[in-house]
């Protein structure tokens, strides 16, 4: 997966716009597959999760900006929705990108090469700036709101709202969804309340709050699982304590 994509063009190749939707929804969807060993129970991962995370993140940030259509605005408003940990890193990461020019005088990027001091491989940004590229990228969507998973959509001109849900069989379970993602709607709001509320406090008194989740879950009755989980799924921004 990696090694294929040497050089290509400044708008995506047909064969690795199709490559780089299905990398997008395969790292938005990592699970752990549950395996035994001698020590019992362990969780294997596809991705780095740490790559999982912060594409989860970005993508959310992309979607909220409304820029699967590439428009400068779009994109402003994308730079805008970014954290500054992630904006800056992304900028870090694209300094390092080469453009030249191939001998039949097409340009070509090489992305995957980190460059810079402590720079490491990125495969969220690598694939991140490449959605960025890619003019199929309307196609992304997710997470379906039964089953919450990214999936690819087969068409874009669809009813308003079909494509909300990955699937007919998803679609036939939305009063369920519905009813759970109000809830799940509610919950983060309240919980980003707690966290800002958590910011205001003066350093000292942080301190004695045993830190922000502790802080969170004492005023929202959610549990550390949760928020961890919801950071992973990147519907949450830690603060830094
Ligand atoms: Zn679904």
């Amino acid at each position: 997966m990696r090694e294929k994509n040497r050089s290509f063009g400044i708008e995506l190749a047909p064969v690795q716009q199709k490559e780089n939707l299905e990398n997008v929804v395969a790292m938005l969807n990592d699970q752990p597959s549950r395996q035994r060993d001698w020590r019992g129970k362990t969780y294997l991962y596809t991705f780095d999760q740490e790559d999982v995370t912060k594409l989860r993140r970005w993508v959310r940030s992309w979607q909220k900006a409304n820029a699967s259509v590439e428009t400068v605005s779009a994109l402003r408003a994308l730079a805008k929705e970014l954290s500054k940990e992630d904006r800056s890193e992304l900028e870090r990461f694209l300094e390092g990108v080469r453009v030249f020019m191939l001998p039949n005088g097409t340009l070509a990027i090489e992305d995957h090469i980190p460059r810079g001091r402590g720079q490491r491989y990125n495969l969220a940004a690598i694939e991140f700036t490449r959605l960025l590229r890619n003019p199929r990228r309307i196609f992304l969507a997710g997470p379906c709101l039964s089953c919450e998973r990214w999936y690819i959509r087969k068409y874009i001109k669809e009813k308003p709202g079909s494509s909300r849900y990955c699937s007919n069989r998803c679609k036939g379970n939305f009063r369920k969804a519905k009813r759970r993602n109000a809830t799940k709607a509610k919950l983060l709001e309240e919980i980003r309340k707690a966290i800002s509320r958590y910011k205001q406090l003066p350093t000292n008194h942080r301190y004695r709050e045993n830190g922000w989740a502790a802080f969170v879950t004492e005023a929202t009755r959610t549990t550390k699982k949760y928020l961890t989980q919801a950071i992973n799924r990147g519907e949450l921004v830690p603060p830094k304590d």
